[in-house]
């Protein structure tokens, strides 16, 4: 198959699923980082810690439970909308707005989704900065969720029956690799946005399913639409 009729082969996506953060933006922005450190920072305020026992606590809680909030939720019962609250506010001026990006999913068919283990009011926040918010048609949260992270396949249950997806015709996108598992598993096509970082790759060549690697996203759903806009009879 060649790559056009590789990529035309996604016109009869019905529903594109994208992830949020280092998915819809670049990881160069930097912008998970300040999420990264506002998480820590929160840890030291709730317990009175200094920032690197608070450091340790966040990093063992994302390896136990899949997300720090929920390893803080579990143990400590925080309260996830004060969390979300803090660890989201954060400057996203430091994330270009992508016209490439916003024509690519202005032309592509299908409805499109962010689904987040963050909040609405974060992705609100960034694809506004973005310039892309009004290209979608929901956006899937943490809370939506039950505050029950990704890659738990309940969650991707919840998203398909509130939406009345078919997973056969839909498309899943995101730089965490093992997040696309429940994907597949549901029957989606799925898209890994190529991370560096050592848990985005994890499960990469060994039980997770990728049936596409893209490293400019922008750039190749741009492709997508016009491999789809020549299919088209
Ligand atoms: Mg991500």
């Amino acid at each position: 198959m060649t790559a056009s009729a590789n990529l035309a082969a996604l016109r009869d996506t019905g529903v594109w699923i994208f992830d949020l953060d280092n998915t819809l933006y670049p990881a160069s922005c930097n912008l998970f980082a300040q999420v990264d450190r506002r998480i820590t920072e929160f840890i030291a305020e709730h317990f009175g810690i200094p920032q690197p026992e608070a450091r340790e606590r966040q990093k063992r809680f994302f390896r136990d439970y899949g997300t720090t909030l929920r390893g803080l939720m579990t143990e400590h019962d925080v309260d996830p909308v004060a969390y979300m609250d803090y660890v989201h506010d954060i400057d996203v001026a430091g994330v270009q707005p992508s016209a490439v990006l916003a024509g690519a999913l202005e032309r592509l068919p299908g409805r499109k989704i962010i689904y987040t283990n963050g909040s609405v009011r974060h992705a609100e926040n960034v694809a506004g900065r973005l310039g892309i918010l009004d290209r979608f048609d929901a956006v899937f949260d943490i809370a939506a969720g039950g505050y029950v992270p990704k890659p738990d396949p309940r969650p991707y249950a919840t998203l398909v029956e509130r939406y009345g997806i078919d997973p056969t015709r839909a498309c899943m996108v995101e730089d965490i690799a093992r997040n696309l598992a429940p994907a597949h598993a549901l029957g989606m096509t799925t898209v890994w946005v190529r991370g560096e970082l050592e848990y985005e790759r994890a499960g990469v060549g060994a039980g997770v399913h990728i049936d596409h690697t893209v490293d400019d996203l922008p750039g190749w759903l741009a492709a997508v639409a016009d491999a789809t806009a020549d299919a088209v009879p």
